[in-house]
């Protein structure tokens, strides 16, 4: 594929977005997530793509102002923040990297190492929501916020009417919390760490949003439009690994195999995919399979991927 110049990258990105969304617009298999009550008042058809370089060029078709919760996306963001604060070892005594091959949601450690599998799962993600500092929940939430704040360039709304059915259903995610605080791998502040949990799922974000945080990463952790170092390059590498292996549940395996763009999706129908050194890719499309993906969004992945060489080991 020949790539044009600086200057007509933004049309020729948005020409390819457009046509992609075309061909995948057909498409209204799955079903909106539905475990959480709240999740299923979205409009399914709603449909949005974006694409925002390392240099801050953006593309956007369809609904990419509509808001929606990034869910589990923000698994990614705060074991960025983890890793900055705390440090690989700290951080890798609570959650590991290796794929699970079970549900997100599965209530399960690693019993020999004694640890949640990795962050992209619920267990590794309440793992590691428990690392933010802060004396109570207030201070806490407050950290959260303003790291989104650095990343979407506004402090983030939350959902709250989400974030109360994720509270008043979440049985599944206190099980978890409760198994984590009983193998010593989380203090007994766990009911706090859960609404933390609970809140961050609820953050408020666009398709564009996705895209810019994507595009982060995907630039060594510098932000492209405001130049902030959001995190160090070693960590950004170590987000896009756990994303390329971790991201996509119990998909991931084969994500890596066909598509093979580092990625993250959430059950708000989020998507965010980073192409490292060009710039994040992200859909919007809250109809979902049965691991809990976009359904849209996996299939404007797996075109773009294979129309444009864009898995990470396509050869040159
Ligand atoms: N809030 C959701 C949960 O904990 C997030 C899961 C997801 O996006 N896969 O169940």
């Amino acid at each position: 594929v020949e790539v044009p110049d600086e200057q007509r990258l933004v049309e020729w990105l948005d020409e390819i977005c457009r046509d992609v969304y075309q061909r995948v617009e057909s498409l209204d298999g799955g079903e909106l997530a539905s475990y959480i009550p709240e999740l299923a008042n979205v409009d399914p058809d709603r449909f949005a793509i974006a694409t925002v370089t390392v240099n801050g060029e953006s593309a956007l078709t369809g609904d990419h102002a509509q808001l929606f919760t990034i869910q589990s996306i923000s698994k990614l963001l705060l074991y960025g923040m983890a890793l900055e604060t705390h440090g690989r070892e700290r951080v890798m005594r609570r959650a590991g990297v290796a794929p699970t091959g079970d549900p997100f949601n599965a209530i399960e450690l690693d019993e020999k190492l004694h640890r949640a599998p990795n962050p992209m799962v619920n267990s590794g993600a309440i793992a590691i929501t428990d690392m933010v500092e802060g004396r109570d929940l207030a201070e806490r939430t407050d950290n959260v916020l303003s790291l989104f704040e650095r990343y979407l360039g506004r402090r983030p709304d939350v959902d709250q009417a989400v974030c109360a059915s994720e509270h008043a259903s979440g049985h599944r995610n206190r099980a978890i919390g409760y198994l984590l605080l009983d193998q010593g791998i989380v203090d007994d502040r766990v009911a706090e760490t859960l609404d933390l949990y609970f809140l961050q799922c609820s953050i408020l974000v666009t398709a564009a949003d996705l895209a810019l945080i994507g595009a982060t990463i995907a630039n060594n952790g510098v932000h492209p439009i405001t130049g902030d170092q959001i995190v160090g390059p070693k960590v950004a590498r170590d987000m896009l690994t756990v994303a390329l292996t971790c991201g996509m549940y119990d998909y991931a395996g084969e994500w890596a195999y066909t598509v093979g763009i580092p990625a993250k999706s959430g059950v708000g129908g989020g998507l965010v995919g980073m192409l490292p050194g060009v710039g994040g890719l992200a859909v919007y499309s809250p109809r979902l399979d049965e691991h809990g993906n976009s359904v849209r969004g996996i299939r404007v992945f797996e075109k773009l991927s294979r129309d444009f060489d864009l898995h990470v080991f396509d050869p040159e």
